[in-house]
């Protein structure tokens, strides 16, 4: 059951600089997956109404409130920093509960969340990339999801090397049992929790934990491939089409995507100050800190700085004049475990 949407061609650019041809194709949508995601969306607004009514235990909101967190970690701090782009390392015991956390959000498996989004990096916003953000807001929020990838996707994703990933055995067992692990992970338990230690009624805590948590946290990490892609500053790149969006960096606790973009090996995924914090920074560093997080890596402020200055759009602080760190009055503080 499929419909299809024709695009015409155009000329785009990868964040390699590289220019593309965006070749004429037609969007096939997948209706199976639009009925799934209709129903994600009135099962969660049910679930966003009851938590405004006396239904709902305050501990059963907390409790979501808490997976919400904890999945979006094993999403933005799991499979996005510590898979997908290498940025530190992680003993076995860690690993294994942010696997945890990474199947309660249910985004798909370690590995297809891992490569797809390696081929977004290396193809940004082209017809490899899955989530184009020239296709429009809608299509890189949530719409790719209910099309066929295009063809140049296929094509460029055998050219991108994830063989780290199938020597980690944590991905490996995720991969293999990822299904039963999600249904159990991300629908029963979050629903079983409250239902049989506090008592709540088990349909509200399915509505509420399950599904409209599930939901929020989606379009949580969603808004990173949209407003990031299409809102805000460039202040590192204003060649790509990524930007320092701040709804994308609240929703995803701090990551700014023009910096990311431009240094995605830095486990920070933006550049620290005194107005960006970032809440899954301060947990990989509180791990770093029992042991079991190492090879953390991050950026020197020179090397931002001279990045800045020569690809910037001009507002971030070092592009200006009376910034204390051109006058050379401010010194490079920055420590970490593997600075590039
Ligand atoms: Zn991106
Ligand atoms: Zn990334």
């Amino acid at each position: 059951m499929a419909n299809s949407i024709r695009e015409n061609g155009s000329l785009s650019r990868s964040v390699s600089g590289r220019e593309m041809i965006s070749m004429p194709h037609t969007l096939e949508i997948i209706w199976r997956n639009v009925m799934v995601y209709i129903y994600l969306h009135l099962t969660a607004l049910y679930g966003f109404y009851l938590c405004f009514t006396s239904a709902t235990l305050t501990a059963t909101l907390i409790w979501a409130l808490f997976l919400h967190v904890f999945g979006g970690f094993g999403i933005a701090g799991g499979v996005h920093k510590l898979w997908s782009h290498r940025s530190y390392n992680a003993s076995l015991p860690l690993r294994i509960l942010i696997a945890v956390a990474q199947t309660i959000a249910h985004q798909d498996d370690i590995y297809k969340w891992s490569r797809e989004h390696r081929v977004h990096h290396k193809f940004s916003d082209t017809d490899a990339d899955p989530y184009n953000s020239r296709r429009g807001f809608f299509f890189c929020h949530i719409g790719w999801l209910m099309c066929e990838k295009h063809p140049e996707f296929y094509r460029m994703q055998k050219t991108i090397d994830v063989s780290d990933l199938l020597q980690d055995p944590v991905v490996v067992f995720q991969r293999k049992y990822y299904y039963p692990l999600a249904v159990i992970l991300c629908f029963v338990m979050p629903a079983v929790v409250p239902w049989y230690f506090w008592e709540e009624s088990l349909p509200t805590a399915f509505f509420v934990a399950s599904m409209f948590r599930y939901v929020f946290t989606l379009h949580a990490t969603w808004l990173t491939n949209s407003a990031g892609h299409s809102w805000g500053k460039r202040p590192y790149d204003k060649q790509i089409n990524l930007s320092d969006s701040l709804l994308a960096a609240s929703f995803s606790l701090g990551e700014w995507h023009n910096y990311h973009h431009v240094f995605p090996w830095d486990y920070k995924v933006a550049e620290l100050g005194s107005s960006r914090t970032s809440f899954h920074v301060v947990v990989i560093d509180f791990f770093a800190w029992l042991d079991l997080v190492y090879d953390r890596k991050t950026v020197r402020q020179r090397i931002v700085r001279s990045r800045v200055l020569r690809t910037g759009d001009g507002s971030h602080p070092y592009a200006l004049k009376d910034c204390p760190f051109n006058s050379g009055d401010i010194k490079d503080h920055s420590v970490d475990d593997d600075e590039i």
